[in-house]
């Protein structure tokens, strides 16, 4: 029989009638002689809810008791989910992450899946049975519960998907498909009927918030299929397989955003070796990450250096960088997070000179002002300020004709 991944997103699983919704499609693809593995978010704005709830217990929050605390969301969708389907005569069993062999590292609230053992859903599947899995969590080295990061269960099914050699992975959401753009910020935006892999990881990163940045990684390197569809309509969804030639010869494939940012700048940094190093490594070591650099021109033996890192860290990375700015025998440094950062990304961009220029000249004309600004073979990203960041992606998706895509 072979067997397909499905996963259900929070929206998709928010309130009980959802929960039936889903459990019908379910039932609908099991009658249709698929065996399943299906993968749940929490319900709705569960983990929202439950990470305030654990503010009123004070300002240091643990990681490991905050996954503990986290991973009970998934617990009772996939349970009720389970329950559900039980009661229209479609056998099903819920399991826990660490149950479905989930084993994840110890980096707790950013856990990445190290391996799965399928061993104990190949007997349920052997049994008959739809077997449900709570998402976004594992077991790490030293048996504790750990989550893998906000959007994380995309990433529980695809490394289910490849663990189990599935068919494909669904993931079902509350768009139809991967779009040119975030479709509540562009109302134009398209449907694209196919990503490849590439494209897809590099809009993910910039914020394509459709799916999990890890999740695309793992479908990349185990080869798995993935689909993108909505769990509330018929429509077809978006696959996101290797590269085709048709996406090649498309420029500019979508337009992605990204207002988790915050940008920090040192004055007058000495210019000799080893002080970039002492500056990023007291960040890494922090376990911040890092996205844009830019080092300004050398003055009086004097550097400017600018970075921007995830908005989340901002809290965490203040005290850090303001005792390496003392370090390295900078003057000051200044901060915000009143940034965010629009990017266009393009298989096709890498041939086609001007692409960047064009994106320059389209944010000019709106009398948007860049901050900062990097660029890969397929992508071009610039920080500019966040109360511009609606009107960024409508004039980019226009500039570059994505309205108008078959
Ligand atoms: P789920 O709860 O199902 O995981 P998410 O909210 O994580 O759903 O992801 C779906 C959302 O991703 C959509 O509602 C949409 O607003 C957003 N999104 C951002 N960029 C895109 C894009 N390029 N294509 C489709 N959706 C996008
Ligand atoms: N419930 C988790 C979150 O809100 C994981 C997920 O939805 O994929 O981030
Ligand atoms: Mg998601």
């Amino acid at each position: 029989m072979s067997l397909i991944v499905a996963k259900f997103g929070g929206s998709s699983v928010a309130t009980m009638e959802r929960i039936r919704n889903v459990a019908e499609r379910v039932k609908g693809l099991r009658e249709g002689g698929q065996g399943l593995v299906v993968v749940v978010s929490a319900m709705g704005d569960t983990t929202d809810d439950l990470i305030e709830l654990a503010k009123q217990a004070g300002s240091e929050l643990s990681c490991r008791e905050m996954d503990m605390l986290l991973s009970t969301g998934e617990q009772q969708s996939a349970s009720l989910l389970a329950l559900t389907l039980s009661n229209m005569d479609c056998e099903a069993i819920s399991l826990t992450g660490w149950q479905a062999g989930v084993q994840s590292d110890a980096n707790h609230s950013k856990s990445r899946i190290i391996n799965v053992d399928p061993e104990r859903i190949q007997q349920e599947l052997d049994n008959g049975r739809v077997v449900v899995v709570a998402g976004f969590q594992g077991l790490s080295p030293q048996g504790d519960i750990t989550t893998l990061g906000r959007g994380g269960s995309d990433t529980s099914a695809v490394a289910l998907a490849a663990a189990l050699q599935a068919e494909r992975c669904m993931i079902f959401t509350d768009v139809d498909g991967v779009f040119t753009a975030d479709p509540r910020i562009v109302a134009q935006a398209r449907q694209l009927t196919s990503v490849s892999y590439d494209e897809m990881l590099e809009l993910a990163s910039l914020g394509a918030g459709v799916m999990q940045p890890r999740a695309v990684e793992f479908a990349m390197l185990y080869g798995v299929d993935v689909e993108i569809l909505s769990s509330f309509s018929d429509h077809y969804g978006t696959i996101i397989t290797e590269v085709s030639n048709m996406e090649r010869q498309r420029i500019v494939t979508g337009v992605a955003h990204d207002l988790n940012c915050a940008r920090f700048a040192i004055f007058d940094v000495p210019d000799q070796p080893g002080v970039a190093k002492a500056l990023f490594r007291g960040l890494a070591n922090a376990r911040i990450n890092v996205d844009m650099v830019i080092q300004s021109a050398m003055r009086d033996n004097r550097n400017d250096i600018a970075f921007t890192i995830e908005d989340d860290d901002l809290h965490k990375a203040v005290p850090v960088v303001e005792e390496l700015v003392k370090e390295i025998g900078a003057s000051g440094m200044v901060y915000g997070n009143n940034v965010a950062k629009v990017s266009i990304v393009g298989a096709g961009m890498q041939s086609n000179p001007g692409v960047a220029a064009d994106m320059f000249e389209a944010l000019a004309d709106a009398d948007i002002n860049i901050h900062m600004i990097s660029t890969s073979e397929i992508k071009v990203s610039c920080v500019i300020d966040e109360e511009h960041i609606r009107e960024a992606v409508q004039v980019l998706h226009q500039k570059f004709g994505l309205d108008k895509i078959e």
